[in-house]
This record gives C-alpha cells, structure tokens and sequence, in this order.
C-alpha cells in the first residue's frame, strides 16, 4: 500500500457497519442485539461481561463502559483492535471489506455527518453506505451487493466432496467452509444477482439431519425470493437453450458440473413473483424452460403451480423423476446427457 495514498476517513466510515467489523472479527456471535444495540464483552480490552460494550447499530457507535471506557466509530474501533494509526485502520477497512478507494473519494462530499457524534438527533445522513447489507431490503428494494467477499473459505471441506462436487466446481461458485464469523462453521455460498454482484452469502450446515440446527442460515436483511441462484451465469447461455428450474443449490451446481449450465435454483419449491419476473425478463416467447424439482409432496405441489403461472409466456416442460424422493442433484452425467437428446 503506498503511505501516501488519500484515504477519504469519512467516506469509508459510511461504507462499512459496526455489525460487519464485529463480524469480520468473528465477534458477532457473541453479542446479543436489543432493538438498536448490540452488546457484548468488550474485544478491546478483552472483558468478560457481557454487557459492557455496546454498539448502536443505526448510529455504527460503539462505547466500552467499562475498563477503556473508550468509543467511537468504525474506524476508531479497528484502530483500537489493531493497535495502528486511523490512516493503517482505513486501509485495512478497504482490504478487508473489497472499497473501492476510488468511488469512495467520488462519494464523500454528500457525507455531511462528523466525526464522533455519537448524540447527534437527527438520522445521519448515511445513505451513501451502500455496504450496510441490511436493513436495505425493505418492501420493494433489491438486495444490495456487498462490498466484502468472504474469501478465506477452506475450498476442501470433506462436506463438499461428500456432495461429490469437484475442485472446479467449488471455485466456479465460490463456495467454501467459513471458520469464523456470521456464518461460521457453515458452507457459505454467494448468491449473485444478475450482474453477476454478490448479494449475500448462504450458510449451509455442513451435516445432514442435524435436528435442531437449521439446514440454511441467512443474513439478516437479505430477501431470497428476490433472487435466482445461478442467473448470472444461465443467461449467458444460448438464448435457444432450455432453462432449467431446480430447487436446491446442489441441484444447481450439480447439473453445472455435469456440463448442463443454464440452469438456476429456486431456493425452495415455490416461485416468487419477483422470480417469476426475473424468468420473463430474461426469456421470450420462444424460450424454453423445464422445471425439475424434487420428487416428493413439495416438490410436486411447487411445480404444478409454476408451471402454470410460466406457460403464460414461455414454453415449459416438466421433468419428473421415478422414485419418490429422487432430485436433481442424483443425476450423473450421463442422465443430464440424455435429458436432451
Ligand atoms: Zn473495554
């Protein structure tokens, strides 16, 4: 990093929450959120009570009430953590969360809040921090891309070969086991909007029938019906292709991996509108598309229903499998083969 590089302080302090420091850290897990507050042990000065440090969440404050008795923004709480000059916290901000230097300088000027004021009344003009992952999804917004990538995901987890899923596959999509953070000890995988922009990472446990332990964690704030997993790379596909419509993500890079790409995941066996919206967008009417979801009761009950609602506007076949509880994802190669012959 060159010493003399222009860090705009502010700019980068409307980029980033508090809520993804702590995560960065891994420290999130350990603070409970009460409507605008977090709290937590103090990271700064190591404490064990778990009320001593709090963070407001709409403000991105922070305040130690205990031993430090320190506070401040973002960036006053990395250069605490690391021990560094604001200038060395800036940088590390911009690597950690993939800034764009260059657009934060153009952003800075519409900036109007101050440094440190923590009491300020009135709602802070931060609308310039398209990195805040939530709340931006309100009624009617997209999911906004995130400004960080998690990428010091372990590519070889035994999870992922146990899905059978190759070395290239895994990169493709990105995919990997998070150690440490909001997703920690899960498989995280980027969803991406049709820009190809990451929208949020999915958690999957990496363990089956694991009772109590939800299969898929989401960030909060991230709306999936608004999304198609895949889209971004199915429609660069040939426009003559079949679109394929699968439920699961394995399904979906499964049928990738078997060399069938145009292909995208539902996250579920229902259709959105916002999904059915995203299908006509990227369709005409002489498109085709085949839906293939799991053969059991929802699956069968979700593919009725989008069916209907696609042949409104695009050709559509329906593929069933013949044992009861079979999905995509089972197929081997050479039945994706045959699919189209
Ligand atoms: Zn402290």
């Amino acid at each position: 990093m060159p010493k003399s590089s222009f860090v705009d302080f502010k700019a980068i302090k409307a980029a980033i929450t508090m809520e993804q420091v702590l995560e960065h850290y891994g420290l999130i897990d350990q603070f409970k959120k009460v409507g605008d507050s977090l709290s937590g042990p103090c990271p700064i000065h190591k404490g064990s009570n778990p009320t001593q440090f709090r963070v407001s969440v709409s403000k991105n404050i922070w305040n130690c009430f205990s031993e430090c008795k320190h506070g401040g923004n973002t960036l006053d709480f990395i250069t605490r953590m690391e021990n560094v000059s604001i200038h060395a916290a800036a940088m590390k901000a911009i690597e950690w969360f993939s800034l764009d230097p260059g657009a934060i300088s153009a952003n800075s000027e519409q900036e109007a809040e101050g440094p440190n004021e923590p009491e300020k009344k009135k709602e802070a003009p931060r609308a310039k921090a398209t990195a805040k992952p939530a709340p931006a999804s309100e009624n009617g917004a997209p999911n906004k891309p995130l400004k960080f990538r998690l990428d010091k995901l372990e590519r070889d987890h035994p999870y992922l070969a146990a899905r059978d899923l190759t070395p290239e596959t895994i990169m493709e999509f990105g995919i990997g086991y998070c150690a440490k953070g909001m997703m920690a000890e899960r498989i995280a995988i980027p969803i991406q909007n049709p820009e190809g922009n990451v929208v949020a990472y999915v958690g999957r446990w990496p363990e089956e029938n694991a009772e109590d332990i939800p299969k898929y964690k989401l960030p909060p704030g991230f709306r999936k019906s608004l999304e198609l997993f895949n889209i971004d790379r199915a429609i660069k596909e040939p426009a003559d292709k079949p679109l394929i419509i699968v439920e699961g993500f394995f399904d979906c890079m499964k049928l990738h991996q078997h060399a069938y790409r145009k292909v995208v995941a539902l996250m579920g066996s229902t259709m959105s509108a916002a999904q059915e919206e995203l299908v006509r967008k990227h369709t005409d009417r002489k498109s085709q598309v085949i839906v293939m979801l799991d053969e059991d009761e929802a699956g069968r009950a979700g593919r009725e229903d989008i069916v209907v609602r696609l042949a409104k506007f695009v050709f559509v076949r329906v593929h069933t499998f013949e044992v009861e509880g079979r999905q995509p994802e089972n197929l081997n190669a050479e039945e994706v083969a045959a699919l189209f012959i």
